[in-house]
């Protein structure tokens, strides 16, 4: 589903990705976990193709297609989902306005009939549900007002209600508690499939606790260093980061 190849990208004429090979298949979790700083984020917002980011070198492949070159309203249409670490108020929009706009324009996108506002709020409840959301917040404007937790299952919902083919989760490692992280995990938990992938970004290991990964990768200093099973989070909770060489290639 997604073939990432040599991935070098800048910020502000600072190389912050040295290098990137990361390989995605359909139904499959990865994780990528790093120290602060290690380009996790850059990595994420290179996907969606947020402004800012310079790739100098090497490619990502979505579905066969160059993702690069897509513009970042392209690739969400396209079925790539990025949560952000900081999710964007959107000040004056209704939340459920927003979603359905969000929705209807995959779907037309795709060539599918738009959904009706009953069809349309049977998703959305039914989704409410799975983020324990109440109803008074779909009618709120998008996260203005927001306590933390709230956001967090804002944009579970909004993945939840999207239905991408790629989803990308940027864990914001600070202020998330144990509620919140079990809301994305249910969240991911319950949109697992064959036809979808996931990559969840961490600090930390106690997400995948309740997300169990199929590969885990170590991001230091913009380069994958190891990649293993669920077992290499563990032991990097137990071994820290300082374990990896600074500047590539896990120290053993
Ligand atoms: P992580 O998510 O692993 O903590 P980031 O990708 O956020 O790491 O950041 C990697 C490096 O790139 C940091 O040194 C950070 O300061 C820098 N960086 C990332 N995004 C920007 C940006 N938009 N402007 C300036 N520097 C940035
Ligand atoms: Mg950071
Ligand atoms: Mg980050």
């Amino acid at each position: 589903m997604i073939e990432i190849s040599n991935l070098h990208a800048s910020v502000d004429d600072r190389e912050i990705l040295r290098g990137i090979d990361l390989r995605i298949g359909a139904g499959e979790v990865h994780a990528v976990m790093g120290p602060n700083g290690s380009g996790k984020s850059t990595l994420a917002n290179v996907i969606a193709g947020r402004p800012g980011y310079t790739v100098t070198a090497g490619q990502v492949l979505y579905r066969g297609r160059d993702l690069l070159e897509l513009e970042p309203e392209e690739r969400a249409r396209e079925g790539v989902f990025l949560a952000f670490q900081y999710p964007v108020e959107i000040p004056g929009v209704n939340n459920l306005y927003f979603l359905k706009a969000a929705v209807n324009a995959i779907r037309k996108h795709r060539g599918e009939a738009e959904l009706d506002a009953l069809d349309f709020m049977e998703r959305v409840q039914a989704r409410a549900g799975l983020v324990k959301m109440d109803e008074a917040f779909l009618k709120r404007p998008v996260n203005e007002g927001f306590s933390g937790g709230e956001k967090k299952r804002n944009e579970i919902l909004q993945m939840a209600v999207l239905e991408p083919t790629f989803a990308v989760l940027d864990e914001t490692d600070s202020g998330l508690d144990i509620d919140a992280l079990k809301v994305v995990a249910d969240g991911v938990n319950a949109l697992r499939n064959p036809e979808r992938a996931f990559l969840v970004i961490t600090h930390y290991q106690r997400l995948l606790d309740y997300i169990v990964p199929d590969v885990v990768h170590v991001l230091v200093d913009g380069r994958i260093v190891e990649s293993g099973g669920p077992e290499l989070a563990l032991a990097l909770e137990e071994r820290g980061y300082g374990a990896f060489g600074r500047h590539g290639g896990a120290s053993r």
